[in-house]
């Protein structure tokens, strides 16, 4: 919760809606409602007919000042006072949770699941609000259960499957993540067959490192068909392939992702840097690194290469592509720094120097090498999914001219 925001009944209010769903619609209708259904219990009278709505309302004034603990124990009064307003016990776990007193927030959802005269609704919201407690807490298997069992009694329910979506993603059940994305996409009515597809990537390659090779090309070939354009799905078909001693075919998957997409190039030439050039194979990868050569690559893509050329001592490749990676970006230290190293072995001495004097001058603050097209977020290491603002392919490489 931030500094004007409260969230009660799955939604996120500010605290002029707070005000009035909350003090209004539960306040108001909750006391009276209380109020007009004749008590069983004739001994219980309020002191004060108007005391817990006061304290209600006290506590609303405070969550606006933005002082939690008074909120707390306004809340508290109130529901001392008249212990049937469930508006009041909702708004009490809130702020429980809030304020990251899980264990608190927690036993108020459970004392609203176990009463008896609490209408469905109300209880399926606390069955989610206590599944939110969970996930915050860390608590995820627990949370999990009970977001399942909130979908299991309202199968249409949006939010549930969303949340229970990012949790299996969280603890990498790839299969379960993926069945309710599905079931979002069909309740959402949205298109999201890229994320079926990523998903169905992280399912193979969780088969790849299981040694599991055929599972895993079944599953990138899924998500190839649900989006062709997956560039993740795309590397790892090519690795699986490299894997099962197939570089031919690793090679020709590879040399048509970066010829359809070639701003993706420098994960496939970092990729071919960590391989190890069996004798029988180099022959085949030097075609391919000089097939490459000739596509549109940027800056990052260049400087993978000459580190793929210069392995297989091709010096004057590598000399070539590291030049025309400064040309497009000269603060590009790491290739100037290959390029010193370079000419400082060749005895170069006087080109060496100017060189790392050159590098000298662009040493500053270091520009993150991705960014996310929606949030701005910055990363120096490729994320199919934007950590802050969630959303898949987001992700991408940042242009030379600085976007
Ligand atoms: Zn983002």
């Amino acid at each position: 919760m931030d500094e004007v925001t409260l969230h009660i009944w799955g939604m996120e209010f500010n605290v002029v809606a707070l005000l009035v769903a909350v003090a209004v619609l539960g306040g108001i209708a909750g006391y009276f409602i209380s109020r007009l259904r004749p008590r069983k219990d004739s001994s219980h009278q309020p002191s004060n007919p108007s005391e817990d709505y006061t304290a209600f309302l006290e506590g609303i004034h405070y969550i606006l000042a933005n002082d939690r603990d008074q909120a707390i124990e306004a809340f508290t009064r109130a529901v001392q006072i008249n212990s049937e307003t469930i508006e009041t016990y909702v708004a009490l776990g809130n702020l429980f949770r809030a304020k990251g007193e899980i264990d608190r927030a927690i036993r108020i959802r459970q004392s609203i699941l176990i009463r008896q005269k609490v209408d469905p609704t109300t209880k399926l919201q606390a069955l989610f609000d206590l599944a939110m407690d969970y996930k915050q807490g860390g608590f995820l298997q627990r949370a999990a259960f009970t977001f399942e069992e909130v979908i299991r009694r309202a199968p249409k329910r949006l939010d549930a499957y969303v949340e229970l979506e990012a949790l299996y993603e969280a603890t990498r059940e790839w299969q379960r993540a993926y069945e309710l994305q599905r079931e979002i996409s069909k309740l959402s009515n949205t298109n999201n067959q890229h994320v079926l597809a990523h998903l169905r990537t992280e399912q193979a390659k969780t088969e790849m490192n299981s040694g599991n090779l055929d599972s895993a090309k079944g599953y990138l070939k899924k998500a190839l068909s649900l989006d062709s354009r997956c560039v993740d799905a795309h590397l790892h078909l090519g690795e699986v392939y490299w894997l099962k001693n197939r570089k031919k075919k690793a090679l020709s998957i590879w040399r048509e992702l970066v010829r359809s997409n070639s701003q993706w190039a420098h994960l496939v030439l970092t990729r071919l840097e960590e391989k190890d050039g069996k004798p029988a194979d180099e022959g085949r990868i030097v075609n391919f690194l000089e097939n490459v050569d000739g596509e549109n690559l940027d800056a990052s893509a260049r400087l993978a290469l000459a580190r793929c050329f210069m392995q297989r001592d091709l010096k004057e490749k590598s000399l070539a592509a590291l030049r025309l990676a400064l040309e497009m970006e000269p603060d590009l230290g790491e290739a100037r720094k290959m390029l010193g190293d370079i000419l400082l072995e060749d005895g170069d001495g006087e080109d060496a120097i100017n060189e790392y004097r050159e590098l000298l001058s662009h040493l500053g603050p270091s520009r993150k090498r991705y960014r996310c097209q929606k949030c701005g977020w910055e990363t120096d290491k490729i994320l199919w999914k934007c950590p802050a603002c969630h959303n898949w392919d987001t992700v991408q490489p940042r242009k030379t001219s600085g976007d």
